[in-house]
């Protein structure tokens, strides 16, 4: 049903009073709404050469904006690669969300869907895409219902010409999420990563080149362009600049999605977004980026929140999935957990990371860590693993072993 506009600004000014009321009665901003409040304006405005196309990639590149996906590569540089690749070309655009504790695409896809399709429109247009694809989790049935009901609504009354769009269900595999498997899945046949180069923004969908990108990376698209590249970068901490939303879970009063700057460290997250720790529990550890991103100690606290500031810790912030951990729990224990999840959604296509994640499993579960197997496994799976799942299962290893010690014997 149409309802009240949702101005992710508001979100920004009330982050934890918004988000929370909204999560308590999901309501969504329908099409009619959304052209009530000026949306599709921009698109029409691009398409009619009002604003020129150089103009927006300049906007693009100049507000910052990363793939929210998780490998933060620049959007606007993105489009410039595949605008300059030949045509047909395809976009597919990816809602599979599934790294354990990201919620933020369900959570802006069930309250503002014409912002993220805008978003789409206009990237198709810019970039000169024929056909678009969109890879929706299949868990998430009240939003392909919306995107269902939103999709019809714009196809019987276009704002413009528009690209063929399909929306495609994925079927519950964590690694159709990794882009080149999501490819295969949309193609119709077994989700498996695909070997780089050629990489897919040359030969990507059906042999064409592709642009790929996250859910959340289109939804800035609008606001970006209508507000100014400064208002995106003008966010931020600590050195860094944008905005992240971060899916914050765990040990927290109120955990959700908290649109927040980027570089926000952990403890103003808990602290000014999240209501701080639940009763009764002291901060202890937190996973930064989900159950790929490592794990790291409370004493860790102070680390800006960003893509690439996370790696000399040997951690990542991915899809910005914070889950935080109090002395009622054990990072150990953490890590196991990751690890089962690993070899469970492991592809199974390449050596390392098929028997890796499984033999690395059944060794975590020990009381007492044989870290010479456990260092020789992670060194061969993060080496040889054919994509990001096997190389980054160990994240959790080594942040116990480094961090933990006290945890392991
Ligand atoms: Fe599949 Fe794991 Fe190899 Fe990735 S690393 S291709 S998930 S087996």
């Amino acid at each position: 049903k149409d309802a009240k506009f949702f101005n992710p600004l508001d979100v920004v000014e009330k982050s934890v009073t918004k988000i929370h009321e909204l999560e308590v009665s999901p309501e969504y901003c329908g099409y009619a709404t959304y052209q009530e409040h000026g949306g599709y304006q921009l698109l029409q405005a691009v398409v009619a050469g009002q604003v020129a196309l150089e103009t927006v990639l300049k906007n693009m590149e100049d507000s910052g904006l990363r793939g929210l996906g998780g490998a933060g590569f620049p959007a606007g540089r993105k489009w410039r690669i595949v605008r300059d690749q030949p045509a047909p070309r395809l976009m597919a655009v990816n809602i599979d969300e599934g790294e354990p504790g990201t919620f933020k695409d369900r959570t802006y896809l069930e309250r503002d869907p014409h912002r993220f399709l805008e978003g789409m429109l206009i990237a198709a247009h810019v970039v000169g895409i024929n056909a678009c694809y969109i890879y929706l989790r299949d868990e998430y049935h009240g939003c392909r219902e919306i995107l269902e009901i939103e999709l019809a609504k714009l196809k019987a009354s276009p704002p413009c010409e528009l690209p063929l769009i399909e929306l495609r269900r994925g079927a519950g595999a964590y690694i159709c999420g990794e882009e080149s498997a999501m490819i295969e899945s949309i193609e119709g046949k077994r989700g498996e990563p695909r070997m780089r180069p050629p990489y897919i923004a040359q030969i990507g969908l059906f042999g064409r080149p592709t642009l790929e990108h996250n859910f959340e990376t289109l939804y800035w698209v609008r606001d970006i362009n209508e507000q100014g590249p400064s208002w995106f970068s003008g966010f931020g901490r600590n050195g860094r600049q944008g905005l992240r939303s971060f899916s914050v879970s765990g040990r927290v009063k109120l955990p959700g999605v908290k649109l927040a700057p980027a570089g926000i460290t952990v403890q103003e997250l808990i602290d000014e977004y999240a209501g701080g720790m639940q009763e009764g529990h002291t901060f202890y550890a937190y996973l930064p980026g989900g159950a790929s991103g490592g794990i790291l100690p409370a004493s860790l606290n102070q680390i800006p929140l960003d893509f690439d500031t996370l790696q000399p810790y040997g951690c990542f912030i991915g899809s910005a999935a914070v889950m935080i951990l109090s002395e009622a729990d054990q990072a150990k224990g953490a890590a196991l957990n990751v690890m089962r999840f690993f070899e469970h959604e492991s592809c199974g296509q390449c050596t390392p990371c098929r028997v890796g994640t499984s033999k690395a499993a059944t060794l975590m579960a020990s009381t007492t860590w044989d870290h010479a197997t456990l260092d020789d496994l992670s060194n061969v799976m993060i080496d040889a693993s054919i994509c990001g799942l096997g190389q980054a299962a160990p994240n959790s290893i080594r942040c116990v072993q480094k961090y933990f010690p006290q945890e392991i014997v």
